[in-house]
């Protein structure tokens, strides 16, 4: 085995691991492993290696900085284009987006985890319909209030889907959060059931139109804690890159 085919069976091995442990934490809290996606954050590494995540088997790539997914993005298409038959990759925006990288970024992802601003949505709805796209969207939401965390306070959230809701070319299809860093896991727990009663309490008054069916939460550290609180998607950088970064 060379370093490549080394490095390639971690990463696969590390992936299935992350498949196991979240399908476990599904398993524990009565629910199918097929209702949580996970979402394969590639920060860390080269474009080359997260390509690697994908043919391990992962089919949604996270990426918290857009021009590090421009990059993963194009690399996994020239490969695709190279090689036929490898099936098509969801990508996830899950950082802050500027407006300015709005335009470049749209025809590149199908998710934005990190809606945070009015001005943010009416930006990206421009461009959408400029570009005759539609684009899911979730709104992050700062739970804890914490100045120093990004997201909209939980006090903004029902104005701002009242407005996000009307504009077009963009679905907002729930939310997004972060728990606090280096919280027990019984508040971290906390914390999640949290955003859960938010979504539900929004998801009632929001006219009918509105789905915010899904819940972005868990990453590393805490994914269990999140999957039982009805996390729909997990983001997973860290363990999947054990023994290589
Ligand atoms: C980096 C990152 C993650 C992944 O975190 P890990 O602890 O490495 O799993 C998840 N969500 C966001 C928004 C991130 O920036």
């Amino acid at each position: 085995m060379d370093a490549n085919d080394r490095t390639a069976a971690l990463v696969r091995n590390n992936w299935l691991e992350v498949c196991d442990e979240v399908a476990q934490a599904c398993r524990e809290s009565g629910r199918q492993p097929e209702d949580v996606t996970i979402v394969g954050v590639s920060k860390y590494v080269s474009p080359a290696l997260a390509h690697q995540l994908v043919l391990a088997g992962c089919r949604n790539l996270g990426e918290s900085r857009p021009q590090h997914l421009w990059d993963v993005h194009n690399y996994c298409d020239n490969y695709e284009a190279e090689n036929a038959g490898i099936p098509a990759v969801n990508w996830h925006m899950i950082g802050h987006l500027q407006r300015n990288k709005i335009r470049r970024t749209i025809p590149t992802i199908n998710y934005l985890h990190s809606l945070d601003s009015l001005r943010l949505a009416s930006a990206l709805s421009s461009e959408c319909v400029l570009q005759a796209v539609e684009l899911d969207a979730l709104i992050e939401v700062n739970v804890t209030n914490d100045t120093s965390k990004t997201g909209l306070p939980k006090d903004a959230l029902a104005s701002f889907l009242s407005d996000a809701s009307k504009l077009p070319g963009l679905n907002i299809r729930g939310l997004m959060a972060m728990t606090s860093r280096g919280a027990s896991p019984t508040d971290t727990r906390k914390e999640f059931g949290f955003v859960r009663q938010l979504r539900d309490k929004l998801q009632s008054d929001a006219p009918d139109h509105v789905c915010l069916h899904e819940l972005s939460m868990g990453m590393s550290g805490d994914f269990r804690e999140a999957i039982a609180e009805g996390a729909t998607l997990v983001r997973i950088g860290s363990n999947l890159w054990q023994g290589i970064l």
